[in-house]
């Protein structure tokens, strides 16, 4: 299966040129990454402790320096295309490691917020989306679960709102407001059908 499943079809040709083209850079990309993040991109003289830090590099393509380099030459299409994007997990190990003071991790938040912008995300995200909307879970608990946690001497259901589902109302609220929900909804049935 080619690993670009789902993205334009033009992206297999692209990740396989490494070139550079002068064209394809974007200085505002590099300004918005900045902005959003709240981090220094440009800062960065890739020494690679990132990579070496990142638990998902030794099992994927996924390398985060790259990500970094990306934004500080503004190469957005090529950074927001490219589906090594949502490999991170968010573990912060690059940012706590990173010897110019960088937060890799919040580089790859901005990219992910600006390609949900232009509808590039994996459904899989978008199904996280609906489900923390049904349940207040990414992951909701279930019988496997209860009965694993019940052998432990845990409640069958943690304190969140599996417990207390009145708060479901809240969550949704913050995600109808941001539309986050709506878009998931209208990303997945143009895909799914
Ligand atoms: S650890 Fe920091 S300086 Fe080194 S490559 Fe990663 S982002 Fe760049
Ligand atoms: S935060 Fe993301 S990029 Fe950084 S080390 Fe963890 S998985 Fe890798």
């Amino acid at each position: 299966m080619a690993r670009t499943k789902g993205y334009p079809e033009a992206l297999e040709k692209k990740l396989a040129d490494t070139r550079l083209y002068e064209d394809e850079r974007h200085p505002e990309f590099t300004k918005t990454v900045e902005k959003i993040s709240m981090t220094i991109p440009h800062m960065c003289y890739q020494c690679g402790t990132c990579t070496a830090s990142c638990p998902s590099a030794p099992r994927s393509s996924y390398r985060i320096r790259k990500f970094v380099r990306r934004a500080l030459l503004g190469l957005e299409d090529e950074a927001l295309t490219d589906p090594d994007l949502w490999l991170c997990t968010t573990c912060y190990s690059c940012t706590d490691r990173c010897p110019r003071d960088i937060a890799p991790t919040d580089v790859i938040m901005a990219m992910r917020n600006l390609a949900f912008k232009r509808d590039i995300i994996p459904v899989n995200f978008l199904k996280t989306v609906q489900a923390i909307y049904t349940s207040g879970h990414g992951v909701p608990n279930n019988d496997v679960n209860r009965a694993a946690r019940k052998k432990l001497g845990l409640p069958a259901d943690p304190p969140t709102t599996h417990r207390f589902p009145q708060y479901i109302k809240g969550i949704q609220y913050i995600l109808d407001y941001f539309e986050l929900k709506k878009n998931a909804d209208r990303i997945v049935k143009e895909r799914e059908g």
